[in-house]
Parts: structure tokens; C-alpha cells; sequence
């Protein structure tokens, strides 16, 4: 277990013409014991976070501490790091066990005795749900299991921090939900300190003590799932969190107002905000909107349901709002169809404390 700190770190890959900024004053201090999770697209830098904290980058500035001592100039083998990266291998020839027990057997942490290896590899594999699988080979297992064992590889060694860079990423969706419930027990109980990857925001919502947003190599926001969820920074962040993605709507604050959509969304300025006069955007989750009449307290609207689509057990609609139903298009997300079909005039409206106002486009 181990503090680490990374101070205003830099990385440009290539040079010239051809030199890509990778990371630009990236700061981000993760606590001992943390599940923090670093979400952003690809190519926004996220492995070459982990890397620069491995020690498998060359990083033209900045520092990373871990456990309060500066990593500068220490070799990769001598940092009490343990990364996972996206796809990784298992020896063919070897079982399970001696898949998991090869961590053990060589490297820095020292030797263990096949008692203390029993240990560790129990402790992981019942974790990890593979424990009925130590006697079998790598080609006898299935693909999420063959995952899960690489896994195993990585948490089974002690380490000080545990890089995970996208560890899920290439299981179907099912034993990806599993395995993250898995992932979750594990962070809870090990207390270890963990640098987890991801792009899925619903990995990072569920897991994270704490989340960094990176975007183009830069953090735009770290917060608590709950504060990140609630309170976006911006519109990037907003987008980066839902799936159908968050509504946007450009609007005119005035008068103690927002107006947009031709009249038709008029929201109180919330007091929190002290919005200047002028233009803004209003973004509304699309599970946020709820069909029909609303009361006090809520914002409503009406509009032309354009789709009205089933989503498993929910219902998905899209919405034409603004003057003759036409100029704006909401996505609504609603637990039940509320009778509406596609062509029917329908009333929404949502609690106007999930009304999020950002800076102007
Ligand atoms: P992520 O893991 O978020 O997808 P990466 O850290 O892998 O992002 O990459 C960040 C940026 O740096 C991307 O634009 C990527 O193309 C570039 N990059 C990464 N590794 C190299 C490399 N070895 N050489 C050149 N460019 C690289
Ligand atoms: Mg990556």
C-alpha cells in the first residue's frame, strides 16, 4: 500500500512535425488504499499515464512519487509496481497454478515458500471465481477465464501500487459486468492502492473511489462517481457519462431565465449560478426526462415523439421540441412507454435540479 503523486507531467511522443502531446501538467495525487480511476477516450492518454508511473516512459517534466519517494531515475524493476496491460499472455505449457505462481517464484518481491504461494493464489482465485480451474491449461479455459487468470497474474503478486489498463475491455458484456462486481470486492477488501484504466464510464462510476477525466492529455475534472455524476465540469465530462449521451440545448440567459428551443424551455436560472447575461447550454440526462404533465418544482415541455424504440425493459423516445415541434430533438429514456407512440403530441418534464448549465458552445 503507497501514496502516489504525480506532478505536473509531460510527455510528447515523436518530435518534429510528427510529435504528439500525450500528456500536458497532468497532477493527480491518489491516496493510500485508493481505487482511483482515470476515464477518457482513446488516444487521451491514459496509458501513458501508467507508464510514466511504471517507469516505461521517458517523461520530459514533471515527477511521480510513490509513497512519498520521487521515482526519478529509478529503473521499472525497482519500482514496487504491478501493471496489467490490455491484452496479455499466459504461458500455454504451464497450468493455472503455475501460471499464477511463476509471479512468486522470481522477480524483486523475493521467493515464496509453496505454502505462502498457496496462500496468495487462494486468496486471489476465489476473488476472481477460478478457483475450480488451477489444474487446467490455458487452452482449456474460455476466453473471460483466460482473462481473469492474466488477472490473477498481476493482483497476485504484492505490490505497492497495481496498474490496470483496461482489464475488462475485451470481455463480452455479460462476464464484463461480472467481472467488475469481482473487481469492486476485490478493490474494497485488499485496501491496495490501484491506478485503474478505462473508457467505459460505467466501469469507472462503479469502481472509483475517486475519478480523474482526462481529455487530449489533460485533466478536466477528478472528483467523487457521485460528484463527477452530479456536478460536471463542462460538456465534455457531461457527454463522457451517459449513454444515449446527455441533451444539449443552447439557450439565452436572461431576465433571471434561460430560453431556448424558440420559447419553448424556460428554466429559472439555478441559484448556485451566477450565470452573466448572454448565452449558455443546458444539458438534461435523457433518464432525467419523465413523460407527461409535470408539477411545481419541474421544468416542462412539450414535443412530437419522432422514435419510440424498446431498450429491454425500458423505453427510448426521441422527442421534437421548439416552435411547430421541430427545431430541437430530445432523447428521453422512460421506464414505460406512458401509451405514447411515434406521431403523438406528449408533455415531459424533469425536476429542475437535474437541469445542468454549462458555459456557452
Ligand atoms: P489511451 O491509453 O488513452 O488510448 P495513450 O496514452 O495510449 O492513450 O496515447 C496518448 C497519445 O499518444 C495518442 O495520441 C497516441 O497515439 C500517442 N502515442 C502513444 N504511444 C505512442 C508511441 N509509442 N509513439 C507515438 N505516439 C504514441
Ligand atoms: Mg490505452
Amino acid at each position: 500500500m503507497a501514496t502516489v503523486r504525480i506532478a505536473n507531467l509531460s510527455k510528447t511522443y515523436g518530435n518534429g512535425k510528427s510529435a504528439v502531446e500525450a500528456l500536458v501538467g497532468v497532477d493527480l495525487s491518489i491516496g493510500d488504499g485508493e481505487f482511483f480511476v482515470v476515464l477518457g477516450p482513446s488516444g487521451a492518454g491514459k496509458t501513458t499515464v501508467l507508464k510514466s508511473v511504471a517507469g516505461l516512459v521517458d517523461v520530459e517534466a514533471g515527477d511521480v512519487e510513490i509513497a512519498g519517494v520521487s521515482m526519478e531515475g529509478v529503473e521499472p524493476y525497482h519500482r514496487n509496481v504491478a501493471m496489467a496491460f490490455e491484452s496479455y499472455a499466459l504461458y500455454p505449457q504451464k497450468t493455472v497454478f503455475d501460471n499464477l505462481a511463476s509471479p512468486l517464484r522470481s522477480g524483486r518481491t523475493g521467493r515464496y515458500t509453496a505454502q505462502q504461494q498457496q496462500q496468495r493464489i487462494e486468496a486471489v482465485t476465489t476473488t476472481l471465481g477460478i478457483d475450480h480451474l488451477l489444474k487446467r491449461f490455458p487452452r482449456e479455459l474460455s476466453n473471460g477465464q483466460r482473462q481473469r487468470v492474466a488477472l490473477g497474474r498481476v493482483l497476485v503478486r504484492p505490490a505497492d501500487v497495481y496498474l490496470l489498463d483496461e482489464p475488462l475491455s475485451h470481455l463480452d458484456a455479460k462476464l464484463r459486468a461480472q467481472m467488475r462486481a469481482e473487481l469492486k470486492q476485490l478493490g474494497d477488501m485488499s485496501n491496495t492502492t490501484s491506478l485503474y484504466v478505462t473508457h467505459d464510464y460505467q466501469e469507472a462510476l462503479a469502481l472509483g473511489n475517486r475519478i480523474a477525466v482526462l481529455r487530449a492529455g489533460r485533466v478536466v475534472q477528478v472528483g467523487t462517481p457521485e460528484e463527477i455524476w452530479r456536478r460536471p465540469v463542462d460538456t465534455f465530462v457531461a457527454k463522457a457519462l451517459g449513454q444515449p449521451e446527455i441533451n444539449l440545448f443552447d439557450v439565452t440567459a436572461g431576465q433571471g431565465a434561460l430560453r431556448g428551443a424558440g420559447g419553448d424551455l424556460s428554466v429559472p436560472v439555478p441559484r448556485h449560478l451566477d450565470l452573466p447575461e448572454g448565452r449558455a447550454r443546458i444539458g438534461i440526462r435523457p433518464r432525467d426526462l419523465q413523460l407527461g404533465p409535470g408539477g411545481p418544482g419541474t421544468l416542462s415541455f412539450r414535443g412530437r415523439v419522432s422514435l419510440a424504440e424498446r431498450l429491454g425493459r425500458l423505453m427510448e423516445f426521441s422527442v421534437d421540441v421548439g416552435p411547430q415541434g421541430g427545431s430541437e430533438r430530445v432523447i428521453v429514456v422512460a421506464d414505460s412507454d406512458a401509451g405514447a407512440r411515434e406521431g403523438d403530441v406528449v408533455d415531459l418534464h424533469l425536476s429542475l435540479e437535474n437541469v445542468h448549465v454549462f458555459a456557452p458552445a
